[in-house]
């Protein structure tokens, strides 16, 4: 007969949500935690390159940011982090833009050398020249948004690759808004109190996180290898995919997936760590030089060996690497159904994480979600 699981709280999957949830209770109870890779961390897992030392980010580039005190303070029990600040800058017909878009995106597309007003009123102007008053779909949404020239060269063909579809057939919702800033402030996230890389790295930090005693964690084990050895009155707390859990019996869930090429170079002209691909001739849309997210560590970024990592959206199949939720009316409706019948076929299960919320959570929300439901188990 198999035996039981001893513990009385059962987290599936090591990413940064299970590890938090991980962590939390075992300042009280003794808790498995399962992973179906071979690796802890999820998708913030990294691993430094041997010959180089640079820190490689296998899930795509993170740059942890965040607003909440909480959070970082939280973190901060597991890792120091590094003063990095990021800036992203958009390639378009061979020529650099600072992304979002601020007042010296608009002076270097348009050639012009307006003032912050200037800028605001003409932008105005280029959005109304299109006379889009109730937009139908993303394209529609975005001319109306910034004019003609502004969403050509950084929007169109961007969001057809990431999509891979005409944005003409993607519904108006997706784009809320276009942030335009009329200043020169070119920080990525503009409303971070706090942003940096873990010094030691990602991997390190969730290791130290599931470093308890209490914790116990088994790797390249899923929920089905166990689910017959769990005891009726333990609680478990998965942060896989939920139509996963159910076999797809309802089908599955959307996402979009990504695909990453990674080459080493000498020399590299990329000297920032990351550059966006607004054209279609270059069929990626950003490309990574991770050294440079290592500012704490002088003598990687000085070095004259890049790891170039090219980023591809991709199509996502059933079981694939899931990245982004495609989140719209339809496959909200298909995530209810699956809610529900999740409350009835396990009751003891509390769904977490982005997988089991079918949402795109950046790490900070990840870990206060995480933070907020430990306080109720
Ligand atoms: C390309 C990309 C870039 C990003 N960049 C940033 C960024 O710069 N800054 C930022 O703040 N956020 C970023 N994020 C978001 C960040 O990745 C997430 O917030 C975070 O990884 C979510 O952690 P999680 O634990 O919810 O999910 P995951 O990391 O996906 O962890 C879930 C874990 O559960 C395991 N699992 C699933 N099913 C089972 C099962 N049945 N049995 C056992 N184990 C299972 C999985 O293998 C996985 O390890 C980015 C996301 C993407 C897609």
């Amino acid at each position: 007969m198999k035996s039981m699981i001893a513990q009385k709280y059962i987290v599936v999957g090591a990413g940064l949500f299970g590890a938090t949830v991980a962590e939390r209770l075992s300042r009280k109870h003794q808790v498995l935690v399962i992973e179906k890779r071979a690796h802890i961390a999820g998708n913030v897992y990294s691993h430094f390159d041997p010959e180089t030392g640079i820190e490689v980010h296998d899930f795509g580039s993170h740059i942890f940011h965040t607003e909440f005190d909480e959070v970082y303070e939280y973190l901060s029990n597991f890792t120091e982090f590094n003063d990095y600040i990021h800036t992203v800058n958009t390639r378009h017909a061979g020529k650099l833009y600072p992304m979002p878009i601020n007042l010296d995106t608009i002076n270097l597309l348009y050639g012009t050398d307006l003032s912050a007003e200037e800028a605001e009123k003409f932008v105005k102007e280029e959005a109304e020249k299109t006379g889009i008053k109730d937009p139908k779909n993303f394209e529609e949404k975005g001319l109306s948004l910034v004019g003609e020239k502004l969403y050509t060269a950084f929007l169109k063909n961007y969001t057809k690759k990431q999509w891979n579809t005409d944005p003409k057939n993607l519904d108006a919702a997706i784009l809320s808004r276009i942030p335009v800033r009329y200043s020169h402030n070119n920080r990525y996230f503009i409303d971070a109190k706090y942003q940096g890389i873990p010094k030691e790295g990602y991997t390190k930090m969730v290791e130290n996180m599931l470093s308890s005693e209490n914790i116990e964690v088994r790797l390249n084990t899923t929920f089905k290898d166990i689910e017959s050895s769990i005891s009726p009155d333990a609680t478990v707390i998965y942060t896989g995919p939920v139509d996963e859990l159910l076999d797809y019996k309802f089908g599955v869930l959307p996402y979009r997936s990504l695909r990453f090429e990674e080459e080493r170079v000498e020399n590299s002209d990329q000297k920032e760590a990351v550059i966006n691909e607004a054209d279609l001739d270059v069929p990626y849309t950003r490309t990574h030089n991770y050294k440079y997210y290592q500012v704490h560590r002088p003598e990687i970024v000085d070095q004259p060996t890049s790891i170039l990592c090219h980023e591809y959206p991709a199509d996502f199949e059933q079981g694939g690497e899931a990245y982004y939720p495609v989140n719209n009316d339809e496959s909200e409706a298909l995530y209810q159904k699956y809610l529900a019948e999740v409350k009835t076929a396990y009751p003891n299960l509390v769904l977490g994480g982005r997988l089991g919320a079918y949402r795109y959570w950046d790490m900070d929300v990840c870990v206060k979600t995480a933070l907020a439901l430990s306080r109720t188990l």
